[in-house]
């Protein structure tokens, strides 16, 4: 999705901002240019690259209608991940209750629910194809009690996961990079089973993290009929190679 580019991206005073809490960091060395942009981010999601003199900052547009302090204490987390400096305790607190708030939580609920609504989903790969796994999947381990998903591969290949739940939308996306002759049915069918897990099993965090693994889940996660095979696959299986 392309997105018009120029200044309506720019975050207001945005440059000063981060200059401001550079120093206030004490963070070491002559201070970057900072060209520092709204970026339409699936969620708070906030980056910072440095590249020679100019640091290119790029903050989620959900932070558009925030105040400045706000900006300054998402800056601060930032440029103290970047410099390994530690922000003071309050100026943290800050981010943290806005992105806490409920007003915020519904902005960002809002913002993925129209997001993904023009994102196209296609369930069959080239090699794969996820329809046909799921209902197989549902009818075999689930007796098709399971609300059938928004479903479909990711637009580019993913470096880390391998899939992903997203319980707002009842979305699962599996990594296109397992869409290829020589991963085995088997190893994308565990792959979209423990996301179809994550739909039973209902977890706090959108994001697949350690934290919504329950011990009941990984005993379940077992009784996928090539559990074995498949985690011996994926312990070789590097996402990152090229086609
Ligand atoms: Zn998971």
């Amino acid at each position: 999705m392309k997105r018009p580019r120029g200044h309506n991206r720019r975050v207001p005073g945005g440059d000063r901002i981060f200059q401001r809490i550079f120093t206030r960091l004490g963070c070491h060395g002559r201070p970057p240019q900072f060209l520092v942009e709204f970026h339409p981010y699936a969620g708070l999601t906030h980056t910072v690259r440095l590249r020679g003199e100019t640091a290119h900052v790029r903050l989620s547009d959900v932070l558009r209608r925030a105040p400045v302090p706000v900006i300054e204490s998402a800056a601060a987390i930032l440029l103290g991940r970047l410099y390994r400096r530690r922000p003071p305790t309050g100026l943290l607190d800050i981010y943290r209750q806005f992105a806490h708030s409920i007003r915020t939580r519904a902005q960002i609920l809002a913002l993925r629910r129209s997001r993904a609504r023009k994102l196209d989903l296609h369930p069959a790969g080239s090699h794969h194809n996820l329809h046909e796994m799921y209902e197989h999947l549902n009818a075999r381990y689930f007796e098709r009690a399971l609300p059938y998903p928004r479903l479909g591969w990711s637009t580019r290949s993913w470096r880390a996961q391998l899939g992903c739940f997203d319980p707002a939308l009842n979305q699962i996306v599996i990594n296109r990079a397992l869409d290829r002759r020589e991963v085995p049915g088997y190893v994308v069918g565990y792959v979209l089973y423990h996301e179809m897990l994550h739909q039973k099993h209902p977890v706090r965090f959108e994001r697949c993290r350690r934290a919504s693994h329950s011990v009941e889940f990984r005993l379940e996660e077992r009784q996928f009929s090539d559990y074995t095979r498949a985690m011996k696959f994926l312990k070789h299986f590097s996402t990152t190679r090229r086609r």
